[in-house]
């Protein structure tokens, strides 16, 4: 069993349908290369990620936007969650 199937049997087959990231720091932060592959494995392109601040919400954007031509569940021939 790979990783990312193995992953996928353990959080129960759900699926993560919004992030919200928050940072102390000026700049926007977004999800590094890893966390956007790990998110790739549990969540659909249209999937919501809330950037924000101290201030509050700085930008939304979507998984597909982040990551595009993810490599994912449907690659291995498994449909997402
Ligand atoms: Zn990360």
């Amino acid at each position: 069993m790979r990783g990312s199937e193995r992953h996928r049997r353990a959080a129960g087959d759900r699926r993560i349908v919004e992030v919200l990231i928050l940072t102390e720091g000026k700049e926007t932060c977004a999800p590094c290369g890893r966390c956007r592959q790990q998110l790739a494995e549990f969540a659909r392109p249209d999937a919501r990620i809330h950037l924000c601040g101290p201030e509050g919400l700085r930008a939304t954007t979507t998984l597909g936007e982040l990551l595009p031509l993810a490599f994912g569940p449907d690659a291995l021939g498994h449909p997402k969650p």
